[in-house]
């Protein structure tokens, strides 16, 4: 009986893994160039967690997430955003007793039960930042900064110019949004803070009643319960509406509002480009002040590559001291859309081994695997063939895998000695066996 996957959650095969891996090595360089270390959470966790953390009433909670008994009755969910773990690993581990900055980052899959399409899974990949510990705006655009650079090194490989230059530091206020040449564009906003939110959530109420008839359902229901989250209704309808409603910005308190100016300023000092996006709240109802989106124009209807902002009052929520924070989230699947598209298929054509060998009967079968096994202990990669293939076949095989084929025949055995050919010039040579075994790198390069 065959088994099938299931729908939404996606075999990653080691032709695209490469590619994978690539970013990943590329993820963790640039986290660490801004000083954050790794921190690895489980993929289960209490139900609870991200009721009340990330929010009852947000679809992700409410509609997307993953929860089941396990044997004892304990309710849990598979975690569908990695933010509610890692602040509460801060707690559990009582890290803000440092009295520091506490700079984490994560890479790993989450899991929402959403309808499946290109750049949206079930089980999905994040790559994301949390910076623990201060309220200083400074590092709201350092967070940006990082997530500007992320894309440079990945999409541009060097800093765009465009973005740094000095020269253009006034240009994205001063003459409206920019977007760059690799397709990239920074949406920032502030949905103010917990103070605010009581009078911006009547002014949407008081909006959103006057049109109670044109909302869905779901936002109707909303109305009552938390009606900022009509403004990330996916519905048309919705949507239309929401481009209407009062705007965050306008109700914010005077530290805010400072706040928030004090963001923009240390973005324009950095040269980063960004728009104001008033509409922009985020899914998640932990977020405070500072909210952003990092999106492509190589992405379609699901723009976002990353997103995040700051959530100043989740440690608090989840048992600690009351802590300001801000990070990000990124999403793989998206991220290897956009990469694929700006550098085509060039990357993956390097072979992937050193050295194939190809052995003309068992004797040789038998002295090559003594050889690979030693050539691999000096760090060449090596393979061969197990499949029965006629050498004919066997050295197709090496010619699309390897950059050296090996060949040993019995001539070459009764000699002590074995063929190596460079597969890129075509150039054979006849090398000692037990030299090649002692000094592998000085022929295979
Ligand atoms: P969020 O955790 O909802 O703020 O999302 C942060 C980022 O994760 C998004 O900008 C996407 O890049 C990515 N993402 C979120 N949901 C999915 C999904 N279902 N499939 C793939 N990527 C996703």
């Amino acid at each position: 009986m065959r088994v099938e996957g299931v729908r939404g959650m996606r075999d990653i095969l080691p032709e695209e893994t490469l590619l994978w891996q690539n970013l990943e090595a590329e993820i963790r360089t640039a986290f660490s160039l801004y000083g954050y270390g790794e921190i690895r959470v489980p993929l289960v966790e209490r139900v609870e967690l991200f009721s009340r953390g990330v929010g009852e009433e947000t679809e992700v909670v409410d509609k997307q997430m993953y929860v089941f008994p396990d044997r004892k009755g304990l309710q849990l969910a598979l975690r569908p955003e990695a933010t509610a773990s890692v602040v509460r690993a801060y707690v559990e581990h009582g890290l803000y007793a440092r009295g520091d900055l506490a700079k984490l980052y994560y890479l790993g899959p989450m899991f929402r039960y959403e309808k499946p399409q290109l750049g949206r899974q079930r089980q999905f990949h994040q790559y994301g930042v949390e910076a623990i510990g201060s309220l200083d705006p400074a590092l709201d655009a350092e967070v940006m900064d990082l997530a500007w650079h992320l894309m440079e090194r990945l999409l541009v490989r060097e800093p765009s110019s465009e973005v740094r230059d000095p020269e253009l530091r006034d240009e994205p206020t001063a003459n409206g949004p920019r977007s760059t040449d690799h397709g990239l564009l920074l949406r920032v906003n502030s949905i103010g803070c917990r103070d605010d939110r009581p009078a911006y959530r009547e002014a949407l109420r008081g909006y959103f009643a006057a049109h109670e008839e044109e909302l869905c359902p779901e936002c109707r229901r909303r109305l009552a319960t938390n009606p900022l989250r009509i403004l990330d209704c996916k519905e048309e309808r919705c949507r239309t509406l929401s481009r209407g409603a009062p705007r965050s910005v306008d109700h914010l308190c005077p530290s805010c509002r400072q706040h928030f100016a004090d963001v923009q300023a240390n973005l324009q000092a950095l040269g980063l480009a960004h728009e104001l996006d008033p509409t922009l709240v985020r899914g998640l109802d932990y977020y405070t002040r500072t909210v952003f989106e990092l999106c492509s124009r190589d992405l379609g209807a699901q723009d976002a590559l990353l997103g995040g902002g700051r959530y100043d009052g989740l440690v608090e929520l989840l048992g600690g001291p009351p802590t300001p924070a801000v990070g990000f989230a990124g999403g793989m699947e998206r991220l290897v859309i956009v990469v694929s598209a700006h550098h085509g298929a060039t990357e993956a054509s390097e072979p992937a081994l050193d050295l194939y060998l190809v052995p003309i009967g068992d004797e040789a079968r038998r002295e090559g695997a003594k050889l690979m096994a030693a050539l691999r202990r000096s760090g060449i990669s090596a393979d061969t063939d197990y499949m029965g293939r006629s050498v004919r076949k066997a050295m197709t095989v090496a010619g699309r895998s390897a950059r050296y084929a090996a060949i040993l025949g019995q001539n070459e055995l009764a000699r002590g000695e074995i063929k190596l050919k460079d597969l890129a010039s075509g150039e054979e040579k006849g090398i000692g066996l037990a030299e090649l075994v002692t000094s592998p790198h000085s022929f295979v390069r």
